[in-house]
Order: structure tokens, then sequence, then C-alpha cells
């Protein structure tokens, strides 16, 4: 089998070390293999992504020596994908209409003395998945805003046991259901992160997924989806994070360790392979 490997940054800051370890390692592992290696905008965020930011990681990567087939996806245009999805989910039952705000959620798990905390936040206290079809319908046509949720219990139910292979982990047992009902399609886009990348991956026959440590988690969500959906598993591996001299994980928000300000002060491709390595953590 062909290796076909990924890297899909999302254009909504500067590339930082950590960016440049994922692509060069998911680089280098289909160039070992004679594979492909593919380059992928996750751009659902319409209100955050920037194509200056686009540029810059065409930019940036070239710079760092990787070539990738024209052209890129860019999940922006191809919302009917996960639109297509969604329907699926939705036809089988496993998602739900959510009209609660921010607010409301904070408020209801408030009202009920607190809630667990999934791996990515509180986990949601199931509020609009007790609505009656009617109320959804009226909410609906009274054209509140509303996004779509996964019934996780429902969904792992149906899947069954799940596994999925970490190239330094090793086999894992996915769990899912601590997450408790995610968001599946936002309120603004057709889709969610979790959704357009397990549609993405399979689409584009990617055969090994290289990210940070900070989506190992979410991967159980991912098989999740990959069952339910009839689609492609991949393997993974999960790359330790790069932190900087104080110890603290590199942010988008904080460019100074970015590519872009590394190579306007003067670093040298060989500088970047030495920052990458002495900030690799694990
Ligand atoms: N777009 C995600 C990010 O920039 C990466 C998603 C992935 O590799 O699965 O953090």
């Amino acid at each position: 089998m062909t290796v076909v490997s990924r890297f899909a940054p999302s254009p909504t800051g500067f590339l930082h070390l950590g960016h440049a370890y994922s692509a060069m390692f998911a680089y280098e592992q289909a160039q070992r293999a004679n594979g492909r290696f593919l380059l992928r905008i996750e751009d659902i965020d319409q209100g955050r992504s920037r194509k200056e930011f686009e540029q810059q990681i065409f930019d940036d990567l070239g710079w760092l020596g990787l070539k990738w087939p024209a052209p890129v996806r860019r999940q922006s245009e191809h919302f009917e994908d996960y639109k297509a999805a969604l329907d699926t989910l939705m036809s089988m039952e496993l998602v739900y209409p959510c009209f609660c705000t921010r607010q409301d959620i904070q408020s209801d798990i408030q009202a009920a003395g607190g809630a667990p905390h999934g791996p990515d936040d509180l986990v949601y206290p199931g509020t609009c998945r007790h609505l009656s079809n009617d109320e959804r319908s009226k909410a609906i046509n009274n054209g509140q805003a509303h996004a779509y949720r996964l019934d996780i219990k429902k969904a792992c139910m149906s899947a069954g046991p799940l596994i999925w292979q970490d190239e330094a982990a090793g086999r894992i047992s996915a769990h899912p259901e601590r997450f408790g009902d995610i968001v599946i399609a936002r309120k603004e886009t057709p889709t969610s992160y979790h959704l357009a990348v397990v549609i993405d991956d399979h689409l584009q026959k990617i055969s090994f997924v290289t990210r940070g440590q900070d989506l190992f988690d979410s991967t159980d969500i991912h098989r999740l989806l990959q069952k339910i959906l009839n689609l492609n598993v991949p393997q993974y591996h999960h790359h330790p994070l790069i932190i900087d001299k104080d110890g603290n994980r590199l942010a988008k928000r904080n460019d100074s360790l970015s590519i872009k300000k590394l190579r306007q002060s003067g670093a040298t491709l060989e500088d970047i392979r030495t920052m990458i390595s002495e900030g690799l953590h694990d």
C-alpha cells in the first residue's frame, strides 16, 4: 500500500517550530516509503482563517524544502462533502440539533451542580438531547441558530469496541464517551474539525496521520466517526509538542518562534532542525 501522509494546518496564524516538525516528519515519512505527501488547508473557521496566513504557510513549507501536489485541498471549498456526512449521521439518528448558547450551557451546568470534565472541556449536560421532535422542528422553523451534536452514547453503542494504532503508544482502546455529546456541525458551518478531518483523510486516502500530542485524545472521536461512517482508518503518529525555553507550549498567538520570524532573523534550515530537536519534549 502506498504511504500517503499529510500536513493539515489551519491558516489562523503563522507556523511555528512545532508545525515545522510535524510537516517535516510527515514529509520524510512519505519520502522514505516512496509515498506521497499532501498539504491540506483546514480553514473551516472562516472568521479566523486568513489568506495571508495561508500564503505564508506555502512560503514557509517551501523554504523548509517540502513539495506537495497541486491543487491543495481547502476545506472551505468542500462543505458539501461534510454536509453529506452530516446528513448520513442525521438519517441514522445519531445527531441532534442543539440550540444552546455558551451561556445556556454554563447555567445548566451550574444548576446541575457541575459537570464532568472531558478531555477538551466540561461535558455538555445534554439539554437539547431531551427535546421532542416537535420542539426541534418549531425552533428550526423559527430560525433559531443551532449546531448539531453527536449523541455519543448512542454512537458508541452502535459502533461497539474501537481500537486504533499509534506508532509510539501502540494499540489504543478508544473511549470517545469521555467527551460527551460533542459538536459535529457548528452553528455557522455544516461541519466541525472532527467531522471534516475524518472525511478528508478518507477522501484523500491518507494512510499515515502525523500531528501533535495535543490531538491524541481526539483520535478516539475520529475512530468512532470512521466506524459509523464506514471510512478508512489511517495509522497515527502523535508527536511530542515543542516547548520554549520557559517550558511553555508554542502557540500561534505568540509568534516569537514562528518560522517567519526565525527566517527574518537569519535562521537557516539547519538552525530550525537544531531548535526542533532541542525543544522536543516527551
Ligand atoms: N488543523 C489542525 C491544526 O492546525 C491539525 C489537524 C490534524 O492534523 O488532524 O491544529
